[in-house]
């Protein structure tokens, strides 16, 4: 074959020469003398325009070239003369793969809104948006990869299938291959689920992170990168049911450590999608958000402030502004919170550590204040928490008093505290919620708009 991906095809060696493009008509316009059609393949945000001879083609066979057609075109590739292009390709020969009915395709070339592309899922991808999204996403990925490889970091594959309940970061979607509609019972009549395929109850994973802890303990350095499930009934702009969770989880290292690794990271992830998505950024830039590539600037070449939730607390009660939800020492931050100190006071990202231990996992240090654990959240501009940490409670009394204070059954937990009693050593690790990133690094505001098909409560079509 000797087709030119368009991303290919403005390199100026190529021009006097013959190519072979392949793509998804945009939009076609022109006269009866000349026709011109915009092509895009998928490989870059840029179309190439092809010019269409009417003298070398009838008005039949352009016929079926309407938006949404994929088209082969041979012909050789010029300089263009139109303003908006640097390059042509004047079409010699055509084929059609496949027509689109313009009456029923849906993705016309009018700018359609983001609410009416979410339920056209299965073709959004074909947009210039969607386009440009779905390749910062894929490009991240790989920077994920990169970063964590680069730094001799394992990758670590956790279950996704759990017959754990207690990862304690979510409510949890049930697996079972039992008929619900036809339950068996045991004497006293509860479900029995010694006759479910695992002969007990098991869950979709909320985290791998107790998992990733057995790897760190000893490859050294790990990463999760994987998907994640979350059965909370909460439909935010920042929350889906079906997300992908990066977990770096690394022996040897404390909360200093962690928010170091954590901060290289995003900068790193960030830096990448600026170096080699550019195109994409910035018109996504254009299209929704002027200030997206300021931003992303800024956040690489800024260090992130650091400071203790106590410290956030004062802050915010001392602000002089109305939340929605008072601020009280030992509550949660909801997101107003947590974007006021990044948005407005500090101008800047946040890690806030040492929370209230009862808003916190179990398996987190506890300081010696006997109140606070050494966890660590990085809030974000636009996104609040991006990321979730902390260093780990490596003294096994410690950890079991706190498994049994908040009731944790033994029969799932034996495994786990096997790492403190067996060659226990300081570890730290923290979870990434990938989308987030991609809103971030994209300037979504919702995020069912930066993974391709999003579940939520209600929504699991496509
Ligand atoms: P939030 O408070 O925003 O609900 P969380 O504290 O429940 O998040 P963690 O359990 O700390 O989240 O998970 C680690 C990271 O995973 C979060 O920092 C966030 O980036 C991401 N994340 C958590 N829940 C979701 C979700 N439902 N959809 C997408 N990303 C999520
Ligand atoms: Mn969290």
């Amino acid at each position: 074959m000797k087709r030119t991906k368009i991303i290919d095809i403005f390199n100026p060696e190529l021009v006097g020469s013959t190519v072979e493009v392949m793509g998804w008509v945009r939009t076609r316009r022109g006269n009866k003398h000349v026709q011109f059609v915009a092509l895009n393949d998928g490989s870059t945000i840029k179309n190439i325009q092809i010019v269409f001879d009417m003298e070398r083609f009838s008005d039949d066979e352009l016929r079926a070239i309407t938006t949404g057609a994929a088209i082969h075109v041979t012909g050789k590739l010029v300089e263009s003369m139109g303003k908006g292009q640097s390059v042509e390709i004047q079409a010699e020969k055509l084929k059609v793969f496949g027509t689109a009915d313009p009456e029923t395709y849906p993705l016309q070339k009018k700018g359609h809104t983001l609410e009416f592309l979410r339920e056209k899922a299965h073709l959004r991808p074909r947009t210039n948006t969607f386009g440009a999204i779905l390749r910062v996403r894929s490009t991240l990925a790989y920077a994920i990869h990169r970063f964590f490889q680069e730094r001799g970091f394992f990758y670590l594959n956790t279950p996704l299938i759990t017959a754990s309940d207690c990862e304690g970061a979510g409510a949890m979607f049930q697996v079972t291959t039992l008929d619900l509609n036809n339950l068996p019972r045991t004497e006293d009549g509860k479900v029995d689920f010694s006759a479910d395929f695992f002969g007990k109850p098991t869950a979709l994973t909320v985290s791998g992170q107790l998992e990733g802890e057995l790897g760190a303990t000893a490859l050294g350095a790990i990463y999760t990168f994987g998907p994640t499930f979350r059965a909370e009934n909460s439909n935010t702009p920042r929350h889906l049911s079906e997300f992908w969770m990066i977990e770096p989880e690394m022996a040897f290292y404390d909360i200093t450590d962690n928010m170091d690794l954590a901060e290289d990271f995003i900068k790193y992830c960030v830096n990448y999608a600026l170096d080699h998505c550019r195109d994409d950024i910035d018109f996504l830039s254009q299209m929704y958000d002027k200030d997206l590539v300021d931003r992303l600037k800024f956040v690489v070449e800024h260090d992130f402030v650091r400071l203790t939730y106590t410290e956030g607390v004062e802050i915010l009660r001392n602000s002089g502004k109305k939340f929605e939800f008072p601020v009280d020492w030992g509550t949660d931050l909801q997101s107003e919170h947590e974007r006021y100190l990044v948005e407005e006071h500090f101008k800047r990202p946040v890690i806030l550590t040492d929370y209230p231990k009862e808003i916190k996992a179990f398996y987190m240090k506890q300081n010696d204040d006997g109140r606070t654990v050494r966890a660590m959240d990085v809030l974000f501009p636009q996104i609040g928490e991006i990321i979730g940490g902390s260093e780990r409670e490596a003294d096994y009394d410690k950890l079991l008093t706190r498994i049994e204070e908040l009731g944790i059954p033994m029969k799932d937990m034996w495994w786990y505290l096997d790492t403190r009693r067996y060659g226990s050593v300081p570890h730290a690790g923290f979870g990434l919620g990938f989308e987030r990133l991609v809103l971030f690094v994209t300037g979504m505001t919702n995020i069912r708009d930066v993974i391709p098909f999003p579940r939520t409560p209600n929504n699991a079509e496509f």
